[in-house]
């Protein structure tokens, strides 16, 4: 029996009949874009948060560009974030015309180094981009902290942290502005690509409403030049189905991670660690091993399919590379990206194959020459 990576499927067939309902109720009403799905979507996911506003856009990268002008950043500016992320981060920055300047990353959370993030504040620096990768809050106090002293508002990438919290409060709400995407892979995934901005500034929410449609202030009348990046009425009515399930799955993902950290307690392998000042949600559960790569095959020939976030950083990615980040810009996420690995992970995960997976890891680790 193949374990997958994770699995849609299995989620489809225990919503089959409310999605559909939900689908067949946007056909009738014949509103595909925006629209009173829509409208619900953002007052419901802004009370999930936490927050006064949300935007709904068509895509997590869009969220992420659109905070960035909102909050002012212009081409030029530089904009600090991780180079251990997705892509999406730095090229939302890139579109915006401004530079990223990566720093490096705590290799205990494998999240942005607040110590590190002052030395890299110059004068044209505009924005911070704390990510909560894996589905682990950043530490954002201390990154708050710094960001008031030099007057920086902090955009959250919590693509991959739907509902989780630091200290509380769920992470997007914690910042001047949170972006999530809702590509179906992710903690709320649409059926489709989605995403979202959420915000306690009304006069932010407002400029992002103008930004997605085309600067439009009132119909056909445009106050700038703006995108097309509404979001359609079908991903937001899957989303509204998903949406009461969400605190539930994150339930799920923790309950199989703290399986596999008992199971793989005495394998050779980092864990990843959580703080006892947030909660991970879990979107991967990401270990460092040794022998990476021999481990993804042996997985692989045991039919358990893992995966690798990232085995590339940002800063050497041929995109970027222009830029001149050599090897060694960034050693702790170059030390990490070897050895990183994404065992399955999803609600739908059954006890029996977390048991069976962790198996196979521990055989590996205990029959090579792992070291952790
Ligand atoms: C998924 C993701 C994005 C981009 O979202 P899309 O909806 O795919 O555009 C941005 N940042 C991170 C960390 C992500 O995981």
């Amino acid at each position: 029996m193949e374990v997958p990576y994770f699995d849609l499927k299995a989620q489809y067939a225990t919503l089959r009949e409310d999605i559909l309902a939900a689908l067949d109720r946007v056909c009738r009403t014949a509103s595909f874009v925006l629209g009173e799905e829509v409208v619900r979507f953002e007052e419901e996911f802004a009370a999930y948060c936490g927050v006064k506003h949300c935007v709904a856009v068509n895509t997590g990268t869009s969220a992420l560009h659109l905070a960035l002008l909102a909050v002012g950043v212009q081409p030029g500016d530089e904009v600090i974030t991780t180079p251990n992320t997705f892509i999406a981060t730095a090229e939302a920055i890139s579109y915006v015309g401004a530079r990223p300047v990566f720093v490096d990353i705590d290799p205990a959370t494998a999240n942005l180094d607040p110590e590190r993030i002052e030395a890299a504040i110059r004068a044209r620096t505009r924005a911070i981009v704390p990510v909560h990768l894996y589905g682990r809050p950043a530490q954002l106090d201390p990154i708050l902290a710094i960001a008031a002293r030099h007057h920086l508002p902090v955009v959250e990438d919590a693509c991959q942290a739907h509902g989780a919290r630091y200290r509380g409060r769920r992470v997007g709400a914690i910042g001047d502005i949170g972006a999530f995407s809702f590509y179906p892979g992710k903690n709320l995934g649409a059926y489709g690509d989605a995403g979202a901005l959420v915000t306690n500034r009304a006069e932010v929410a407002d400029r992002v409403r103008m930004m997605r449609n085309y600067g439009q202030r009132k119909k056909y009348e445009h106050a700038y030049l703006a995108w097309n990046r509404r979001l359609d009425t079908m991903q937001a009515a899957v989303l509204r189905v998903k949406l009461p399930h969400l605190d539930t799955w994150n339930a799920a993902r923790r309950r199989h991670a703290s399986m596999y950290d008992e199971l793989l307690a005495g394998a050779k392998l980092d864990l990843p660690r959580t703080a006892p000042d947030s909660d991970h949600v879990f979107h991967l559960y990401v270990v460092q091993a040794d022998g990476r790569d021999d481990l993804l095959d042996r997985l692989a020939q045991d039919g358990i399919r893992a995966g690798i976030h990232y085995p590339i950083p940002i800063h050497r990615q041929e995109a970027y590379r222009v830029r001149g980040f050599g090897p060694g810009s960034f050693p702790v996420t170059e030390s990490i990206a070897p050895r990183l690995l994404s065992l399955p992970m999803y609600p739908e995960l059954e006890e029996n194959q977390v048991h069976r997976i962790a198996e196979a890891v521990t055989q590996f680790a205990a029959t090579s020459d792992l070291r952790a």
